[in-house]
């Protein structure tokens, strides 16, 4: 055991790990992080963090992080000076462009990176490469969420801020394992259920720690969410329970919106979606009248084939009951990473401008702004680059933060389509699963070794401080993206000093953070967007008196489309993906820290009855097969999931659960249909 001593200083930064943002205080002693506590002064965890915030931290000094770049030479990586690096990425840059031309290459950005490295990822892939195959991994994530409340409201973010929990009488919790994967969060709605100050509905297939706080939990069979929404929506209107004065005053196309509900009566949806319809009824009335109410979703809503459209409903059943621009409702995505609320709005988009504005309508603006012209034909987002990948016609690949074989599904075939790159760069603190198909490796910082921003999931933007000196050769990304930009030849069109030149530069871009400078996030702590003026406040209830789109917001009616992964007598039973407490995503920050002693693998919850039909004891090791391939995985028997339904864990390469996970994506937004998968499951002796 390593005893360090009490830390000579603190420093205040924000949490690397999921999107709600806590800040740390963070001890430093003789150059070396040896604490983390939480910031007394936040605002967002109100001096609490979870068993990641607060101990998983020590990654940054894991034995195995790349200090320095690396090119791959005959499949063996060869150490080489950071001049070597950069011009070999620039040239064979410059060698597949004059070859292929600009829709041959493409950039990806993980939500690990800060705003200003967002924003200079975009900008680099449309000034630089000339094109628009820049995405982010929201795609595999929030991207309906950002894209649902942008084409119905307006802005892609949060309506409120997590201070209008302690608002609302009603909270839904859509789709979420709040307590595991937002724990502080979560922590905060279990809190108020249990004392009885908020009445909980809670929608999700499995029990999950917060389904035991709920008034009603709504155990949907997986992927059946469009009836029972639409089911929620027939109650709201057969019972006269909607807000006729905000529905005459602020909501268009509600005698389309009721042709199209009008067939899911709560007892069809019951036959569909196994949720008894008198929940159904209980759980609607209590949403519209028990006001004001709150929406919380996670991935469980979001990674499904209409994980577009259900995010639609969930506006939907809002504007109905006139839970939108008041304080204590609205609707509030959780969104997972730390950063992946930024990446949605510095422009790492291919059809979108920093701000999250259209390409072809704000081209000429950033023209200007960047001084160069502007490839005016959108690119390809992340599930786009890998089928071009597969096809060929996508050559070169630069990768901020995200390892993209463990985390896109179908893994087999993602495999396939990068091991037919010309060039893959991989930026990053560790190999993953992709480094096995990169060629280049540029060693990047921790969050704890660079300035910079993060933007939370209530859309407040936060400080990210230096607390330590970057360890070895790694560079900052914003570092490693201007020094491409120069040895491709556009020096001169990336001349920042430091972190705050290019936020500077972000609110020439975007009006909406024009007033939240550095010199203010130090004064008066994060601020949530939009802050337009440097004296006003910001504005945390959004749409109060007219949509972003406008004085009213029109109703989407979504009907529904069964998943194609359907049961069969091959694959009788549902997989769910997903995550736990104890580890972020795929894992490779948690899995070097303490968190991977706690939970050293992956696991598939499987029902008591089904483990008993199957002859599966709690411990064994399953395999679980689908069309698209097999992982084998230890099998935990749980009362959480229910017959014929299973659930497995995503952060361990070992069992790469993705290798199953079927690749139909959501037609709206291409997200990944994540959460089900028709599969068999075996015991493996
Ligand atoms: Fe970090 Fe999220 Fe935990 Fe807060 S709740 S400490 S942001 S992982």
């Amino acid at each position: 055991v390593l005893i360090y001593g009490w830390p000579d200083s603190w420093v205040k930064t924000t949490c690397p790990y999921c999107g709600v943002g806590c800040e740390l205080d963070v001890g430093v002693k003789d150059g070396r992080i040896v604490d983390v506590r939480p910031s007394r002064t936040s605002v967002v965890n109100r001096g609490n963090l979870c068993v990641k915030g607060r101990y998983a931290w020590d990654y940054i000094y894991s034995q195995d992080r790349v200090l320095r770049p690396l090119i791959k030479v005959n499949g063996e990586w060869r150490e080489v000076s950071w001049d070597e690096a950069i011009g070999f990425v620039a040239s064979r840059l410059k060698e597949i462009l004059a070859k292929y031309g600009p829709g041959s290459v493409g950039v990806l950005v993980g939500a690990r990176v800060t705003n200003e490295e967002e924003y200079l990822a975009g900008r680099f892939a449309r000034v630089v490469l000339g094109t628009n195959n820049v995405d982010s991994c929201a795609r595999v994530c929030h991207e309906p969420s950002a894209q649902g409340l942008e084409d119905m409201l307006g802005t892609g973010g949060a309506t409120n801020t997590f201070e209008d929990i302690d608002l609302a009488r009603t909270i839904m919790v859509v789709g979420s394992n709040t307590t595991e994967n937002h724990p502080v969060i979560g922590n905060r709605i279990k809190l108020l259920a249990e004392q009885g100050k908020v009445k909980l509905i809670v929608v999700d297939p499995r029990r999950t720690e917060i389904a035991e706080y709920a008034d009603y939990h709504l155990a949907l069979r997986p992927g059946t969410d469009v009836v029972l929404f639409n089911a929620m929506a027939n109650v709201i209107i057969s019972e006269g329970l909607i807000d006729r004065e905000f529905v005459a005053e602020r909501v268009d196309g509600l005698e389309e919106f009721e042709d199209v509900v009008r067939n899911y009566t709560p007892e069809f949806a019951e036959r569909i979606t196994g949720v008894k319809a008198n929940l159904i009824r209980e759980a609607a009335r209590l949403y519209a009248t028990n006001r004001p109410s709150m929406i919380f979703w996670g991935l469980g809503a979001t990674e499904h084939i209409q994980g577009t459209e259900i995010i639609y409903q969930l506006i939907d059943l809002a504007l109905l009951t006139g839970n939108v621009g008041r304080p204590g409702s609205g609707l509030m995505p959780l969104r997972g990473k730390n950063n992946v609320q930024g990446t949605a709005i510095m422009g790492d988009h291919p059809k979108k401008l920093p701000g999250s504005v259209p390409l072809a309508q704000n081209l000429e603006r950033f023209e200007k702004l960047w001084g160069v012209r502007l490839n005016p034909n959108p690119g390809l987002d992340g599930i786009e680059m890998v089928d071009a990948a597969m096809r060929g016609d996508l050559k070169a690949l630069i990768v901020f933060g995200e390892d993209v074989v463990m985390s896109h599904p179908y893994r087999e075939m993602t495999e396939r389509a990068l091991s037919k790159l010309e060039l893959l760069v991989l930026v990053d603190m560790f190999h993953n699963e992709t480094s096995r198909y990169a060629h280049v490796f540029l060693p990047a910082a921790s969050s704890f070794e660079k300035e910079g921003t993060f933007t939370n999931a209530e859309r407040r933007i936060q400080r990210v401080r230096k607390v330590i000196e970057p360890l070895g050769e790694s560079l900052p990304d914003w570092q490693i993206i201007i020094r491409l930009a120069k040895a491709m030849g556009y020096g001169d069109y990336f001349r920042y000093s430091s972190p705050e030149d290019v936020w500077n530069e972000i609110r020439s871009a975007w009006p909406a953070v024009y007033g939240i400078t550095y010199e203010r996030l130090e004064r008066e702590g994060g601020l949530p967007y939009p802050t337009p003026g440097l004296d006003a406040p910001p504005v945390k209830v959004l749409h109060v008196n007219q949509f972003t789109v406008g004085r009213r917001a029109r109703l989407r009616p979504v009907a529904y489309i069964p998943s194609p992964e359907q049961p069969t007598e091959e694959y009788p039973f549902t997989l769910i993906t997903g995550r736990t407490l104890y580890h972020f995503n795929m894992g490779s920050m948690t899995r070097r820290t303490g968190d991977q002693v706690i939970e050293p693998e992956d696991f598939i919850e499987i029902s008591e009855d089904d483990a008993r039909a199957l002859g599966i004891g709690d411990g064994d090791m399953v395999r679980v097969t689908s069309r698209w391939g097999s992982a084998v995985v230890r099998a935990r028997i749980s009362r959480r999931v229910s017959r014929g339904t299973a659930f497995a864990t995503v952060h361990h390469p070992e069992a790469s659960i993705n290798y199953v996970v079927s690749p139909a994506v959501d037609r709206i937004s291409h997200i990944p249909e994540y959460k089900v998968t028709a599969v068999r499951i075996e015991r493996v002796s």
